[in-house]
């Protein structure tokens, strides 16, 4: 009874650590997604200031003009909560919807126009 009992024990203490292992691989690699989701958002953040400044400086566009637009794009879902959600087109062919990350009808093949912040 005593050796069933140890190798149970054992084989529990081994799967343990194998999940333990496992644990720390999979948070490994949510931190380095993490980072590489930082450092994406920063170059694209460093973008959008870099435009933003040339669209004042040189067009003269006014801080509440852009603050008007974010505002106009946000609510084109008709929820202002900070978000732009592309929204669907209709397919010219076949009037089905067609989600705006598509370029070509899913159902007819007819091309249609990607939403480029799809
Ligand atoms: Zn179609």
């Amino acid at each position: 009874m005593t050796m069933l009992w140890g190798s149970l024990y054992g084989s529990g203490i081994s799967m343990t650590h194998a999940a333990a292992g496992e644990a720390r691989s999979a948070a490994s690699d949510a931190q380095f997604n993490a980072r590489q989701i930082a450092a994406r958002l920063d170059r694209a953040l460093l973008t959008c200031q870099a435009m933003w400044e040339l669209m004042h400086d040189k067009l003269g566009i006014t801080e509440e003009e852009l603050v008007a637009k974010i505002t106009e794009i946000d609510m084109r879902d008709g929820v202002m909560d900070g978000r732009s959600r592309p929204q669907a087109t209709t397919c010219p062919q076949c009037n089905r919807a067609v989600a705006a990350r598509f370029d070509k009808c899913m159902y007819c093949g007819t091309p249609v126009k990607k939403d480029m912040f799809a």
